[in-house]
């Protein structure tokens, strides 16, 4: 249970950062916003019955840090089942929109250099060069030709000057 809750600042994290980490922005919007509505409804809950300080910022990693203080009284709660059930819904939505980082190669944009991910149904890289469905496919191939092109004009200059 800890561990699900205390995975939901990253998810979070990972949800609120947008494409090309995410499946579907708008799905990921709505799970952002379950989130911080979610728990900041049960540390409301914490402090109205239980009284004490309630977070300092309503940012999820507090709210997360102050409901894990809280997590065996409210496993003794009435709603506490409720509380466990809905991280655990939580969880798995951020998972569902969250894509695993897929790296392709590195990016030969105007000496760029940065990894191309791919996510979801784009492809580009840490800078932001965006590449096509069209150009997927030579992608690939361009990536590892440039290495070879580079080694065929250095092995041609070395050979001039010997
Ligand atoms: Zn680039």
């Amino acid at each position: 249970m800890a561990r699900e809750l205390l995975s939901l600042p990253v998810l979070f994290r990972d949800c609120d950062a947008g494409p090309p980490g995410i499946v579907d922005v708008r799905e990921a919007g709505r799970v952002c916003a379950d989130i911080v509505d979610i728990l900041s409804s049960w540390c409301s809950l914490v402090v109205c019955e239980r009284g004490g300080i309630a977070p300092a910022t309503k940012t999820v990693e507090d709210m997360v840090v102050f409901l894990d203080m809280n997590l065996v009284w409210l496993a003794k709660h009435d709603a506490g089942g409720d509380f466990v059930v809905e991280v655990r819904e939580l969880a798995a939505a951020a998972r569902g929109v969250v894509v695993p980082r897929e790296v392709l190669g590195v990016c030969d944009r105007g000496g760029c250099g940065r990894d191309i991910v791919a996510g979801g149904v784009d492809v580009r890289c840490e800078a932001g060069h965006e590449w096509r469905p069209a150009e997927w496919l030579s992608l690939g191939k361009r990536v590892r030709s440039t290495a070879v092109t580079g080694q065929r004009a250095r092995k041609r200059r070395s050979g001039r000057r010997s």
